[in-house]
């Protein structure tokens, strides 16, 4: 049967005559009395397209709404109706000009695509007898074929979803988390791009079927080797998501579905994607977010599968349109980075947080990033042109073309924000009672770097310089890394650059080094502690930065500093490579100072010790904020159920500013909270004077700080942080509005 409706598939007849033909063929094949296909038309409507055995005046005529008789049922369970008898069902809907009285038996499935509901095909038949199980099986392929017809515009002009409530493709939208702020417009690109099935129908059945063995085998093994040494793209996820990936690569069930249906006559590639879409219709459906999540393994287990019988299995080429909202169920901050962020517009992701590496370059690329939103995932296509609004944490998926003109005039606003944020660019950081505030710019790409013209930062507070690290494919040898410091310091020109050394580990693993699985990889082998124990990654890093400093100041800053012991060990490293560079004639540095990141509570009760070794401390906020109230900072659940804005936390920094203060050594802060204009006035609070944050936070930071009476906020500040509450947000955000602080 499939055979002969490709060739009518393929008939250069009209659209509609070959549908008419296609009905003939499907009844003959079936042994039905009668074979109908509805299809889906704007307004929830299923209008009857084709028929052969019903009364063919009634084709174009009979509508049904979404949920109304059999076939609007089928249409809103998106799964199979098989009745014995379908006047006597409940929701049977009587129409008389079909003249469907005197058929009793009844099969419809749903014409789906993508997971989306094309259409309803239904046989039917005189006598009362259920239809059996190769038989439901049969119509869902021949409705798998059928979708291709549908969905190929000739039989329904796609303008006609275009204006109208569109259900094919209608407007949603989605609250998710936005982590970080701004609004993307573009179109929707898969991180992993499903394969495109192009050929539905087999040749030859064996020879399908063969195919779809040695693939399964070869996913199989991969999925095999995946779990005993995680691959890159994976090593973000977790193993029971993997170990869940090899029991759906073992199921019995899945694996017989698939068979099933090439024996039915589909092509290895088409039996994949029909089983997908029906795992898809059915999960979907359901309100078991345990279940939902599956359908996340099912459905890239169905791509990982598509891509070995295309022959591939490894990864797809990153080819995204030129303006892509990017989608991925996780992503990596060196995945993020193999894309050309020039066509990026924003990141949407089903995982991720505030404090993920992830988030951090999506914002040092100034890309809106929303996280936690498996729906959007879902129900998005690729291509479908997608609205994020990263403030709200929205996503709109083919929205209506008033959000979508209501988004263009807020981006516009937006440039009109940045541009007084760039016009204030040479205004002091000062507060209204003279108190001047030292504003410094995060950086790690050589992309952030004009950006410090255009903010008017004052300096780079933190270089991440494991960036170049992450962005390689190998690790980056001594002139590359003393070419992107040289660049760096000429790029920054009078202002101080604060190089941070190569903070690897936790979630940011090279792909080219060796990296054990841990348990607890935040509280890990990671930043100094992997640096102390591979001192020739760490001497080779420092002698750049010795030499890209030659003839200028250097700052070292060390991070995740958690006994002062370790600042003597890197001290130690620091010295010796000074040193080599003097018996081979170098031009050293004229200083070189050396500081210790604030990230780990225990140093702050060893401070003095720490003070005595550095010349400079950096509170790393967002380590600090996780460690202090044991919150993971990549778990969104989990990162924001504590506040930075409590007296516990800010009376803890208040300690750390002061001791600093007393013994003379400079401190700042240079966790991405400072890049809260409520956040920034609470640190300013704790007596901090300097602040490093994303470049997008240095305008609306400092318009805070102009509009800020230091003295006065201490004041009021002083009985808050005294308070025993978990949090003092609230009444921080109260008095910035009562005395016309901007936040
Ligand atoms: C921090 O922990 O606050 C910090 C600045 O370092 P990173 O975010 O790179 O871990
Ligand atoms: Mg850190």
């Amino acid at each position: 049967m499939l055979r002969r409706l490709r060739e009518i598939m393929a008939e250069p007849a009209r659209a509609q005559t070959r549908l008419d033909r296609l009905v003939r063929t499907i009844a003959a094949n079936m042994v039905a009395d009668v074979c109908s296909i509805y299809l889906r038309r704007a307004g929830d409507q299923l209008e009857l397209f084709a028929t052969h055995g019903l009364n063919s005046d009634a084709v174009h005529k009979t509508r049904l709404r979404w949920g109304e008789g059999l076939v609007g049922a089928i249409a809103v369970s998106s799964s199979p109706l098989n009745l014995r008898d379908a006047p006597s069902h409940p929701t049977f809907s009587y129409r008389s000009e079909t003249g469907e009285d005197p058929f009793h038996s009844f099969l419809g499935v749903p014409i789906l695509r993508s997971g989306r509901l094309l259409g309803v095909l239904v046989v039917q038949n005189e006598t009362e007898r259920l239809y059996t199980e190769e038989e439901v099986e049969a119509l869902q392929t021949v409705a798998m074929v059928l979708a291709e017809v549908a969905a190929s515009g000739e039989l329904i002009d796609p303008a006609e979803f275009d204006d109208v409530d569109d259900v094919l493709h209608g407007p949603e939208r989605f609250s998710a988390v936005g982590i970080v702020e701004g609004v993307g417009i573009g179109r929707a690109a898969f991180h992993e791009p499903p394969v495109q099935v192009i050929n539905l129908i087999a040749d030859d059945v064996a020879a399908e079927e063969e195919r779809l063995q040695d693939a399964i085998e070869a996913l199989r093994k991969s999925v095999d080797a995946m779990l005993a040494k995680m691959d890159r793209r994976l090593m973000g996820v977790p193993r029971e998501v993997l170990e869940t990936y090899r029991m759906f690569a073992h199921d019995r069930g899945w694996l017989n579905r698939l068979r099933e249906a090439v024996l039915s006559g589909l092509t290895a590639e088409a039996a994949v994607q029909r089983v997908k879409g029906e795992n898809r219709a059915r999960m979907l459906q359901s309100d078991n977010a345990y279940l939902r999540d599956r359908l996340h393994d099912l459905d890239d287990l169905a791509h990982r599968l598509l891509r070995h019988l295309a022959g591939g299995g490894g990864a797809e080429p990153l080819n995204i349109p030129d303006d892509a909202i990017l989608f991925a169920r996780t992503l990596g901050p060196a995945e993020l980075l193999e894309y050309d962020y020039r066509k990026l517009r924003g990141v949407v992701l089903g995982e991720g947080s505030a404090a993920s590496h992830v988030a951090i370059v999506a914002r040092a690329l100034e890309l809106p990033l929303i996280a936690r939103s498996d729906d959007a995932l879902d129900r998005t296509d690729a291509n479908d042109p997608v609205i994020i609004d990263g403030a709200a944490g929205e996503v709109h998926v083919r929205p209506t073309a008033d959000i979508t003109q209501a988004y263009r005039a807020k981006l516009e606003l937006q440039s009109e924000r940045q541009a007084a944020f760039a016009a204030a660019r040479d205004l002091p950081a000062v507060t209204r009672d003279g108190v001047e505030i030292d504003l410094q710019m995060n950086a790690g790409l050589l992309v952030d770097l004009p950006h410090l013209e255009e903010t008017g930062a004052s300096g780079i507070g933190l270089f991440r310089t494991e960036l170049q690290f992450m962005v390689s494919t190998a690790l980056p040898r001594l002139p590359q890394q003393v070419s992107l410091y040289r660049d760096v310091i000429a790029a920054a020109g009078d202002r101080p650059v604060v190089f941070r050394t190569v903070d690897l580990g936790s979630d940011k693993v090279l792909p080219y080094m060796q990296h054990e699985r841990e348990d607890n990889p935040a509280l890990g082998w990671r930043a100094i502690r992997l640096s102390l124990d591979r001192p020739g990654l760490m001497r080779l890093q420092l002698r750049a930065l010795l030499q890209a400093s030659a003839g200028r100041p250097l700052q070292v800053l060390f991070p995740m500093i958690t006994i002062p012991e370790e600042i003597e060990a890197a001290r130690h490293l620091l010295d010796r490579e000074m040193e080599r560079g003097r018996r081979l004639g170098q031009t050293p540095p004229t200083e070189v100072a050396v500081g210790a990141m604030i990230e780990v509570p225990a140093i702050a009760w060893r401070l003095d010790a720490l003070l005595r070794q550095v010349d400079f401390i950096s509170i790393g906020g967002n380590d600090l904020v996780q460690f202090f109230f044991a919150a993971d900072r990549t778990s969104e659940r989990i990162g924001k159920r504590y506040d930075l804005l409590s007296p516990a936390f800010l009376s803890f920094l208040s300690g750390i500013v002061a001791g600093a203060k007393a013994k003379e050594v400079p401190v700042s802060f240079c966790g991405e909270q400072a890049s809260q204009p409520l956040e920034a006035l609470g640190l300013l609070a704790t007596g901090l004077r300097r602040l490093s944050a994303p470049a997008t936070a240095i305008g609306p930071v400092k318009q805070m700080v102009r509009s800020l009476h230091l003295s006065e906020l201490n004041a009021h500040i002083a009985p808050m942080l005294k308070a025993d509450q978990a949090s003092i947000r609230e009444p921080l955000r109260n008095y910035a509005h009562a005395s016309g602080v901007l936040i």
